[in-house]
This record gives C-alpha cells, sequence and structure tokens, in this order.
C-alpha cells in the first residue's frame, strides 16, 4: 500500500476493495491539487457510492489515520469568493464578517451552505508509483465534474454518523443552538 495506515479503515468495516481504490487515488494526484481532494471527485473517478467516500475521507483524517485534513473553506455567499481557508472547524467565524470582495455581510457558522469542505493529503507515499498499475482504474472515469465536485458542510450535516462528525466537533452543537 501506499498509505499503509489505511488499513486502519477496515475496523470502521470499509471493504478492502474500497480501501485499495482510495489508496492509490490518493497516491497519483498531481501535486498542485493535494491541498484540494474532494470525496465528491473520488466517488466519480472510482466508483465508489458517494456516502461511502466521504465517510472515508472523514475517517481518514482522524487522528486513528491521519493520511487527510480537511480544510474548511468559507465561501461568500454573494460572490461565491473564497473570503478564507481555516484548518478546525471551531475556527470559522461566528461573527458578522464583510466579505473582501464584494463588502457582503454575513455569519459564516450560519451558512454552512457556503462552507467548503475539501482535504489535503499530509503523508506521500511509502512506496514509489507504478503508473501502469495503479492509474488505469482510473483514465477512464477522468472527466470534468463540474459544480457537484463540491461538497459543502450543510450537506455533511444533513446526513451525520459517527465518521462526519469527526470533521464537525464543534460545528455540529453551535449548528444545533443556532437552529
Ligand atoms: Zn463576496
Amino acid at each position: 500500500m501506499y498509505f499503509p495506515l489505511l488499513r486502519n479503515l477496515s475496523k470502521y468495516q470499509i471493504e478492502p476493495v474500497a480501501i485499495n481504490l482510495l489508496d492509490s487515488w490518493l497516491a497519483i494526484q498531481r501535486s498542485a491539487i493535494l491541498r484540494n481532494l474532494s470525496p465528491l471527485r473520488f466517488s466519480v473517478q472510482s466508483g465508489i457510492d458517494v456516502d461511502l467516500a466521504i465517510d472515508m475521507f472523514a475517517l481518514s483524517s482522524s487522528s486513528d489515520i491521519p493520511v487527510l485534513k480537511p480544510i474548511y473553506k468559507v465561501l461568500c455567499p454573494n460572490c461565491d469568493g473564497v473570503h478564507q481557508n481555516v484548518y478546525i472547524d471551531s475556527e470559522i467565524p461566528q461573527h458578522t464578517i464583510n466579505c473582501r470582495f464584494c463588502e457582503y455581510e454575513f455569519i459564516p457558522i450560519n451558512r454552512q451552505d457556503y462552507i467548503e469542505i475539501v482535504f489535503e493529503r499530509i503523508l506521500t507515499p511509502a512506496k514509489s508509483i507504478h503508473p501502469t498499475s495503479s492509474t488505469t482504474s482510473f483514465e477512464h472515469r477522468v472527466g470534468n465534474v463540474g459544480k457537484s465536485d463540491s461538497l459543502r458542510a450543510s450537506d455533511i450535516n444533513k446526513n451525520s454518523n459517527h465518521a462526519r462528525r469527526l470533521l464537525f466537533d464543534a460545528l455540529d452543537s453551535r449548528y444545533e443552538a443556532a437552529q
């Protein structure tokens, strides 16, 4: 395996086939997008169910399986500009801010439909990559996934489970309090 820590996913009833697909997919990503990995794109390119893909990314960001790190992008609901990136969900601003592009006023924690979640791969592969063996399984599916290639905090909170709560420790309780 390129990322042996991913074997721990089997403790969460993830099938070996899915684990191996994530392992090689993470290994072949271009360095330019290593801080911008999306479980939705993995799902499209690997054929893995999208909910399972999100769970796998969440679990692979846990202290048990530190292969990925979530990045929360605070987007402006008015112009879609990226206002800021935060690494810990509790750092998502809970007060009113003004977009630095269009000056629109909003409270990021209350606009979870405009918090995009991407992942950074924080490990390098444990062995060198053989393009012929590992990349072919994805090539025929690689395409433009367009706008659906954006995972929002609101999508995750709609369908919360153990894995996803790992992403939203702090956010969950505040979200409930704000309702
Ligand atoms: Zn704006």
